[in-house]
């Protein structure tokens, strides 16, 4: 059946701009690096990408080599939309980027110019689309001169292959020197989308201050540290989780160690206190931050979609609840 989407949609979720662009974003954005892959089921993607979008998550993250295979999640996100929800194309703020190995060879990773708008217009084919909303390169190269690597991102803003601009996982120092080179080219930069999380608080030591004097927003991924801040590791690796499935190269068993699991324990104690799940606390957590625009959560299922946009419910933090994190994770 043709999907409809739900007219509440936009009743609950709160959009923010980013940075000092007129863009607003939806508070939670759902990312597609796990779950969406070809190995995974169609049917669940759908679910989920369906189901985010009834709820306000307007926003889909992806980048070329999201899957497996590589390139199998933008093929399915791909599929979803041409199933019925590119009919709300203009409600959709759809991302995906380049900079990480995609293909052999010279030009399938890095930051060139020659892979950059190659993998876009990959990218474009596979998702379906005529442009992206946003288009990130996805790492820093430093074999490749930073004014070609953002020269490309202009071209690929110029070229109508996307509207902005983006940068992932460069340094307070890199990320300096990218926004005045786009802005020099006239294409300034949108967004940083760094990794940011109760266990990793590197954002806050430099980069936050750049993006704010920059006026660029941050979009954060792994917020729930790719589910080490959910109540799922309570009592060891249940079988369903991302820390158990054995083809997984980034969350191991091996790192659900002792100390992180006591560390799990008191801040699951401070989000009970607080009525919330420890998910819905770590996302509510990030969005306190007052340079992040957004949290890019990933999810297994409808339900932990549910779950998490249930933390938008509760965003404030007391001095002494913030007193009591810091003691812990900082
Ligand atoms: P999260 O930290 O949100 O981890 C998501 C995982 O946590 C889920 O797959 C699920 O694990 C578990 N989970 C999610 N919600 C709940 C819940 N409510 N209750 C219990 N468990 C829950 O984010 P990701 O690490 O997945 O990253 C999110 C997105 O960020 C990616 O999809 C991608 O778009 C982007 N990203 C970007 C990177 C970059 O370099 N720019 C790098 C990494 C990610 P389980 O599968 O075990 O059920």
């Amino acid at each position: 059946p043709l999907y409809l989407a739900d007219p509440k949609r936009y009743e609950r979720m709160p959009y923010k701009r980013c940075g000092k662009s007129g863009l607003r974003l939806p508070r939670l954005s759902l990312g597609q690096w796990q779950n969406f892959g070809a190995v995974d089921s169609l049917a669940n993607a759908r679910q989920m990408m369906h189901r985010a979008f009834d709820l306000g998550i307007n926003h889909f993250d992806l980048a070329n080599n999201y899957g497996p295979n590589y390139g199998s999640a933008e093929s399915t996100f791909g599929q979803v939309m041409s199933e019925g929800l590119n009919r709300y194309r203009d409600e959709l703020i759809i991302s995906s980027k380049a900079g990480y190995d995609m293909w052999p060879g010279p030009y399938g990773i890095g930051g060139s110019r020659k892979y950059l708008v190659a993998s876009c217009d990959q990218s474009l084919k596979r998702c379906g689309v005529e442009y992206f909303d946003i288009f990130y390169s996805h790492c820093f190269d430093p074999e490749t001169p930073l004014e070609e690597t953002m020269g490309a991102l202009d071209y690929i803003v110029r070229s109508g292959r996307a509207l902005y601009a983006g940068i992932s996982s460069y340094t307070p120092e890199q990320t300096r020197e990218a926004a005045a080179i786009l802005k020099s080219l006239g294409t300034p930069l949108l967004i940083h989308q760094p990794r940011y999380n109760l266990f990793d608080r590197w954002i806050e030591d430099g980069l936050t201050d750049v993006l704010d004097d920059e006026g660029v927003g941050a979009i954060v991924f792994s917020p729930l540290a790719q589910g080490m801040l959910t109540n799922k590791y309570l009592g060891g690796v249940p079988a369903n989780s991302r820390a158990a499935r054995g083809d997984q190269i980034y969350l191991k068993e091996s790192d659900i160690t002792q100390e992180r699991v006591e560390k799990i324990r008191a801040l699951n104690a401070i989000a009970e206190k607080r009525g919330q799940s420890l998910a819905q606390m770590a996302l509510a957590w990030v969005l306190h931050n007052k340079t992040v625009t957004s949290a890019i959560i990933g999810a297994s299922r409808v339900e932990q979609i549910e779950d998490s946009v249930a933390a938008l419910d509760a965003l404030e933090f007391s001095d002494q609840e913030i007193a009591a994190i810091d003691a812990l994770v900082k």
